[in-house]
């Protein structure tokens, strides 16, 4: 079990100034090295002594890796970019505010100013067995301390459970899905871009991770195309205090309307399932209907099929079921 203490295990601190150097340093290091952004995830880690890295491939020296550039077709945003920058970012307020809504109601100001978005979508799960350093799958080990008669898994899946039933917890990634964002990943073999819902892996892929990065892999942009810019967008989440806390769930939508009927859409919802949910189903099934209570009833009916509540968060299915209907009709229900 992990017994926190002040003083990390010791490691070799490199900071390149380049993403060319990032990359030879990691493609050197492989298993053994941790990259680390903003530290927020990284630090807990280390300070827990749970991970316990050889190598930590500091990235804040890296200007390429940072700001929010126009591209021919919508917008670039660095990994180091943090989420504060974004929150403010005139063009992403104006023409993607679903990602500038989302980034706003990450943990606290402290948090949002040193945290990245390379960082939000690459970061680990928060159960607390896993993080207390307890040997469950997730860490290696063959048990799911959570998705016991007696766990404690009021926060956790909903779907997707494959012995662990972790949640992403991530609220950028919703809002990236929506955007059709590509994730721009430099790889041993070159520079590949991958669509935002395929950069999240499950446990039924690998259950040791969260994404598709490989040792010496680094995320680089990501690139936002203007397919959806100026759409009609919502973005919520639910936790349970307001001052900062992760999502219990939350949603994120594009439409694109036609009068009040649904021309295009993209639905996506996040700590329902161990990867962001993008609910194709449902986009199907509301187009050309109108964007009101009884289209947004019906979607959330249907969002919510196939869901398997564990012992203690089946409040989870009518939440679910609550913000779709929300994110079709477009308003929070009282207002
Ligand atoms: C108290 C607290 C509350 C929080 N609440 C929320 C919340 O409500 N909603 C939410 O979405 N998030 C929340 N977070 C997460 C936070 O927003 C950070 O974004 C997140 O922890 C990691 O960002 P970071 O830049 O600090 O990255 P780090 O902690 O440095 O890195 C996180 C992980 O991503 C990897 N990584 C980082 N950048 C790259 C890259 N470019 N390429 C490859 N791998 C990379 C690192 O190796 C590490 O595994 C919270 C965090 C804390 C500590
Ligand atoms: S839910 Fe996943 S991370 Fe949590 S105890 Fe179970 S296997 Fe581990």
């Amino acid at each position: 079990m992990a017994v926190i203490r002040d003083v990390m295990p010791a490691f070799d601190l490199l900071q390149p100034d380049s993403i060319a150097d990032a990359q030879r340093l990691l493609q050197q290091n492989g298993s053994d090295a941790w990259i680390m952004a903003g530290g927020l995830d990284s630090f807990d880690w280390l300070k827990d002594r749970i991970k316990k890295p050889r190598v930590l491939v500091d990235l804040s020296g890296i200007d390429e890796l940072k700001g929010i550039r126009a591209t021919s077709d919508g917008v670039e945003i660095g990994a180091m970019t943090t989420l504060t920058d974004i929150a403010n970012d005139p063009e992403i307020r104006k023409n993607y505010s679903v990602l500038s809504d989302a980034v706003s109601v990450v943990a606290s100001p402290q948090i949002r100013n040193q945290g990245t978005l390379g960082g939000n979508v690459s970061q680990d799960a928060r159960c607390w067995y896993y993080r207390g350093g307890w040997p469950c799958y997730r860490a290696g080990g063959d048990i799911c301390y959570a998705d016991t008669p007696v766990g404690r898994n009021r926060e956790h899946a909903i779907f997707g459970a494959n012995r662990c039933v972790a949640v992403h917890p991530s609220d950028s990634a919703p809002a990236l899905i929506v955007l059709d964002a590509k994730f721009v990943i430099q790889t041993p073999k070159g520079e590949r871009s991958v669509d935002a819902e395929d950069y999240f892996v499950g446990p039924e892929t690998d259950i040791t991770r969260l994404n598709i990065l490989e040792p010496g892999d680094l995320l680089t942009a990501i690139r936002i195309p203007s397919a959806w810019a100026g759409a009609n967008f919502y973005f919520e989440k639910v936790r349970d205090r307001n001052v900062w806390d992760f999502p219990l769930m939350n949603v994120a939508s594009a439409k694109v309307l036609n009068g009040n009927a649904i021309s295009r859409i993209r639905i996506a919802v996040n700590a329902a399932a161990p990867r962001p949910m993008r609910l194709k189903q449902v986009e199907d099934a509301v187009v050309g209907k109108p964007a009101d209570a009884s289209t947004g009833q019906a979607a959330g009916e249907l969002a919510v099929q196939g869901a398997v509540p564990l012992q203690f968060n089946a409040y989870k299915i009518p939440l679910m079921r609550n913000l779709v209907k929300r994110a079709i009709a477009g308003t929070p229900e009282g207002a």
